[in-house]
């Protein structure tokens, strides 16, 4: 019995229970296509919504930015300084976001680390919705608030936790905007009204909600016509936008504060060079035109028809994520490992990502497919759902 042997028998139940995940390994751009173990199959696991992550002009745009900066930004900013591209990503995305500021991270992991705890402390009471992001509850699980879970976007419940619990020196309520796995939408609007009646700071995740969602994909909040009412959007640059990084908009007021108080920010070096020339790159695209994020929807609504037409559950989803709701996790394994078989990269997604039973295969569309590309995948679903009599 050695000391690391739990390590192994954890390992081994994750596997007999459908569980551990098999990370494949990708030879080729992040497109729609993507060569894995020599077979080139259709992506169908990518956040990259707008087909951004190998675009020529963000290519074009990293390599421009490393001939005139280098690569590594040297220190965290606090210390080593700033680039004026760092500067001109965060003008650049609160313009674009109708943002009074905005501040940039490595990723929307840490915006979220270093956002909750720079808003509240052990005197303060955090309301989270209960399907919240693990990167959301681990910012609340940091900043040592109370933390109430209210029920999955719903309304009454968050009503009923902020008359119960009022005696905190400040209140904050944080949700997804998007939700990940199930692809539904936060009520924000109603959850605005409350944050204002009970005078609570309001915080929205909208990393699956940018470049998806308001006009030309400026986030939920524009979705809702909300701006200037959400204290703070958090977001990232992974997702649609394409490369990597996380974002905080809001008011100046707060954006300052994580400037000397988001502790990612202070103790964790920015984004490199070729990122974030990327990423100026991909608000300049988004700012420019709205195509890309209609041919989304386009695709979106085509391939979510078809799979109900073909009697897949696909949940209720609003958003260009579509869960195809399969039960039990060894079900939704083999389905991904046939759909691969047959040319179509779809990931099973299991426990504890979603709850036991609800397993499913997580489809994300892209405005990077073509109409012949959906046509091929659903006729994989179909033969797949067929031969393991889920349709
Ligand atoms: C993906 C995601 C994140 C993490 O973003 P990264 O930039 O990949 O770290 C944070 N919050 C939500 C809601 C997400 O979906």
């Amino acid at each position: 019995m050695t000391k690391l042997q739990w390590i192994d028998e954890e390992i081994a139940a994750l596997k007999a229970a459908g569980l551990y995940n098999q990370i494949r390994t990708i030879d080729s751009p992040m497109g729609a296509w993507v060569t894995i173990e020599g077979q080139r199959v259709l992506n169908f696991c990518a956040n990259n919504y707008l087909g951004l992550a190998s675009h020529p002009r963000l290519i074009r745009a990293a390599t421009e930015g490393m001939d005139r900066y280098g690569v590594g930004p040297g220190a965290v900013r606090t210390i080593a300084g700033t680039f004026t591209l760092h500067q001109q990503l965060e003008a650049n995305l609160a313009e674009f976001k109708r943002a009074e500021a905005c501040i940039t991270f490595q990723s929307g992991f840490t915006a979220n680390l270093a956002t909750i705890p720079a808003l509240v402390g052990h005197e303060d009471v955090i309301f989270s919705d209960r399907l919240n992001h693990a990167s959301i509850i681990d910012g609340c699980r940091l900043s040592r608030a109370k933390i109430v879970a209210y029920e999955h976007t719903d309304v009454a419940d968050l009503a009923r936790q902020l008359h119960e619990h009022t005696a905190y020196r400040r209140r904050l309520i944080v949700t997804d905007g998007v939700f990940s796995m199930d692809g539904d939408i936060a009520p924000l609007d109603q959850i605005c009204e409350l944050a204002e009646q009970h005078d609570c700071l309001l915080m929205v995740d909208d990393a699956h909600g940018e470049g998806v969602l308001g006009e030309g994909g400026r986030g939920i909040v524009d979705q809702f016509g909300l701006h200037g009412r959400v204290d703070v959007e958090v977001g990232t640059l992974s997702k649609a936008f394409g490369v990597i990084g996380g974002l905080v908009a809001g008011k100046q007021s707060i954006i300052e504060w994580l400037r000397q108080r988001g502790r990612p920010f202070l103790f964790s070096s920015a984004m490199t060079v070729p990122d974030v020339a990327a990423c100026l790159e991909s608000v300049k695209i988004l700012a420019e035109s709205t195509e890309l994020v209609e041919k989304l929807w386009r695709n979106t609504d085509f391939f979510k028809r078809e799979l109900a037409g073909l009697g897949f559950d696909i949940g209720h989803s609003a958003t260009p994520i579509v869960p195809v709701m399969l039960g039990e996790a060894p079900l939704a394994q083999q389905f991904s490992r046939r759909l691969f078989d047959a040319g179509v990269f779809a990931m099973a997604i299991g426990f504890p990502t979603v709850p036991q039973g609800k397993a499913r295969i997580r489809v994300l569309n892209s405005a990077a497919h073509s109409l012949d590309d959906l046509e091929k995948a659903l006729v994989a679903f179909q033969s797949v759902g067929k031969t393991l009599k889920v349709i």
